[in-house]
C-alpha cells in the first residue's frame, strides 16, 4: 500500500491555551491582524479581551459570518482585508468561522471573486496570509484541515474546497472555550466529529496513519459525546471532545470524507440544517449499508475497537445517542414533496461519494432519502 502524510499546522493544545496567542502572533512576525469571528464572541466580550491584549497587533474585525459560510461573507472579509492592509488572520469561533477565515486569507491576495474559486473557474491558489485559526467548538476539526466548506445560499449550492493553501498556519485549540456552548451545538458539532472519524475509517484511501487517528477520535467522541451535552462544565469531557474533533480532523484531511458529508450538503444548502446534525440524519443509515460488504472486517474491528459486538450495535448506539442529545433522525417534520427528495438525490452527486466503500447508487440514495420522511 502506497500512502502519503503530511500535518502542517502547528497545533497548541490545552485549557487555558487561548493565553498564548500574543506569543503566536509575535512568532509569525504579525504587525496589523483581522480578527475573523461571529458577533456572538463581541457580545459575550471574548473578543474585546483579545484586542485589549493584543492593541497594535489586532487592527480589524471581521464579525459578519453566519452559520453555513456564504460565499459573499468571503469576499467581504478579502475587501475588508486588502482595505485595511492585514498581514495575518487569526479565526476565532466554529467551523464557519474558520472556513471563512481561510478562504478570505488566501483569496485576499488574488483580488478575484470567490464565486469564480466555488464553481471551478479558477485554480485555487497557493499564497495565504498566516492564519491562527481558535476553534470554538469540538466538531469540524478545520483548525488541521485543508477544506473550506462554503455555500451560495443564491443557487442552494454548499460544497467543500480543497488544498493545501487552506492548512491553517497554527492551531490554538483550549477546550475551556467550549464550556459555554449551548447543548444543541454541543451536540451537532460533536456528531460532526464521530463522521469525520467514521468517515476517514471505512474510506476507500484510508491507510495506517488516518487509521490511527481515526480509531482514536471515534473512540472518544462516542464516549464523551453525551456527558459534554448534559455537564457542560465537565472538564474531561470537554477536552476529550476537543481532542476528538482534532484527531478527527486529523483523519478526514488525508482521506476526505464520504457519503454521509456528500448527503449533508444538500441538507445542509436546501433545508439549511446545521452540517452536524445533517450528518447525524445519515450515519447510522450508512453505516448499515456499509456493513452488508463488510468483506475484510475492518469496519467489524471499529465497531470491536468502540466497545460494540457488531456494526449493527454501533450503529443502534448512533441512533439512541442522536435522540437522548437532541438531533433529529428523520424529516417528517418538512413535509417534503416527492420533487424535493428527488432534488436531494440529484444534489448529492458529490466526489466524496465516490470515496465511500460500497458503492452508492440513485436508488440507494433515494430509499435513504425516504427512509426519513415516512
Ligand atoms: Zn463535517
Amino acid at each position: 500500500m502506497d500512502w502519503h502524510y503530511i500535518q502542517p499546522v502547528d497545533i497548541h493544545f490545552g485549557n487555558g491555551m487561548l493565553s498564548c496567542l500574543s506569543e503566536q502572533i509575535a512568532k509569525l512576525g504579525g504587525k496589523r491582524g483581522i480578527l475573523v469571528t461571529s458577533s456572538s464572541f463581541i457580545e459575550n466580550g471574548l473578543v474585546k479581551r483579545l484586542t485589549e491584549e493584543n492593541p497594535t497587533t489586532i487592527a480589524t474585525v471581521y464579525s459578519g459570518v453566519s452559520p453555513n459560510t456564504d460565499i459573499k461573507e468571503c469576499d467581504e472579509c478579502s475587501a475588508l482585508i486588502r482595505k485595511d492592509k492585514n498581514d495575518f488572520v487569526i479565526a476565532l469561533g466554529g467551523g464557519s468561522v474558520i472556513d471563512c477565515a481561510k478562504a478570505s486569507a488566501a483569496f485576499c491576495l488574488d483580488n478575484i471573486p470567490t464565486s469564480v474559486y466555488f464553481e471551478g473557474k479558477a485554480q485555487l491558489p497557493v499564497r495565504k496570509l498566516p492564519l491562527i485559526a481558535i476553534p470554538t467548538t469540538a466538531g469540524t476539526g478545520s483548525e488541521v484541515t485543508r477544506v473550506t466548506v462554503l455555500t451560495d445560499h443564491a443557487h442552494g449550492v454548499k460544497t467543500p474546497l480543497k488544498a493545501p493553501v487552506f492548512y491553517p498556519t497554527i492551531a490554538i485549540v483550549d477546550p475551556e472555550l467550549t464550556y459555554t456552548l449551548p447543548k444543541y451545538i454541543t451536540a451537532c458539532t460533536g456528531m460532526d466529529a464521530l463522521c469525520h472519524a467514521i468517515e476517514a475509517y471505512w474510506n476507500t484511501s484510508h491507510h495506517p496513519i488516518s487509521d490511527a487517528f481515526a480509531f482514536h477520535a471515534a473512540n472518544l467522541a462516542v464516549r464523551y459525546l453525551e456527558q459534554a451535552c448534559f455537564e457542560p462544565k465537565s472538564a474531561i469531557a470537554r477536552e476529550k471532545m476537543a481532542e476528538a474533533s482534532l484527531t478527527a480532523g486529523m483523519a478526514f484531511t488525508l482521506t476526505g470524507t464520504t457519503s454521509v458529508h456528500a448527503c449533508s450538503y444538500p441538507l445542509g444548502a436546501m433545508l439549511d440544517m446545521p452540517h452536524g446534525e445533517a450528518c447525524g440524519l445519515t450515519i447510522d443509515r450508512f453505516l448499515r449499508i456499509n456493513a452488508q460488504s463488510d468483506k475484510d472486517g475492518r469496519l467489524k474491528r471499529l465497531a470491536r475497537a468502540m466497545g460494540y459486538s457488531d456494526v449493527e450495535a454501533v450503529a443502534d448506539a448512533i441512533t439512541e445517542l442522536k435522540f437522548r442529545i437532541g438531533l433529529k433522525n428523520d424529516l417528517t417534520h418538512l413535509n417534503l414533496t416527492d420533487g424535493q427528495i428527488e432534488q436531494l438525490v440529484k444534489n448529492t452527486q458529490h466526489p466524496s461519494m465516490k470515496n465511500n466503500p460500497v458503492p452508492i447508487t440513485e436508488d440507494i440514495l433515494r430509499n435513504v432519502y425516504r427512509s426519513m420522511v415516512l
